[in-house]
């Protein structure tokens, strides 16, 4: 049993989006699916005089927040959404009914219907697959080439993400909404 949350050193993301495509080959996300479990947000960021040509852009990689007070478990009339032993906030598509109180109620808009089970599908910090494997990693963490993610146990004081999260300034997207988040952004 863990607590597993996720770190991003959000500033390395250089929109290669590698951990999309690694995402949909290992957990069979529908191909060419936009926005399915993860995405990558783009700001784009105008030069000031006397550049005023200049246009960068950052880049705020996202998935589900994984909730530690998730608001679409709570208004999930069949108990479909749930969360397993490790925290990590999942979805039984036998229970689905596909009444999309979840998708509305989430403020990350982490959530989509899968077109070939209609039912909702999100991230799910690969626990059907690479976790259920024994791996440690997730697919998006091990794939990208700028270590934007660290993945592991928020209960282990000696994990990486411990470390991180004890070492390095951080912030949760929309904390104000109290959902309590277990991605967290290094600043
Ligand atoms: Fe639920 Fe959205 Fe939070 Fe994920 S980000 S746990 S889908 S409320
Ligand atoms: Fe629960 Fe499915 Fe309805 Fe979402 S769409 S609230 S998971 S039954
Ligand atoms: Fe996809 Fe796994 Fe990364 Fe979630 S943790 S976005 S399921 S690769």
């Amino acid at each position: 049993m863990a607590r597993y949350g996720m770190a991003l050193d959000y500033k390395n993301c250089i929109n290669c989006k590698a951990c999309e495509v690694a995402c949909k080959e290992e957990n069979g996300v529908l191909l060419g699916a936009d926005k399915h479990r993860i995405w990558v947000g783009v700001n784009e960021v105008k030069g000031e005089y006397p550049l005023l040509d200049i246009v960068s852009s950052t880049f705020m990689p996202s998935q589900c927040q994984h909730c530690d007070d998730a608001p679409c478990q709570m208004v999930c009339p069949t108990n479909a959404t749930y969360y397993d032993e490790n925290h990590v906030v999942r979805v039984d598509s036998d229970k689905c009914i596909l009444c999309s109180y979840c998708m509305n109620a989430c403020p990350y808009d982490a959530r989509y219907v899968d077109d070939r089970t209609m039912t909702v599908d999100k991230c799910t910090f690969c626990s059907d697959t690479r976790l259920a494997r024994g791996e440690t990693t997730t697919a998006c963490q091990n794939t990208c080439p700028t270590k934007v993610r660290t993945f592991g146990d928020l209960d282990d004081p000696n994990s990486e993400i411990s470390e991180l999260l004890r070492t390095r300034e951080h912030f949760s997207l929309k904390a104000n909404l109290g959902t309590n988040p277990k991605l967290f952004y290094l600043t």
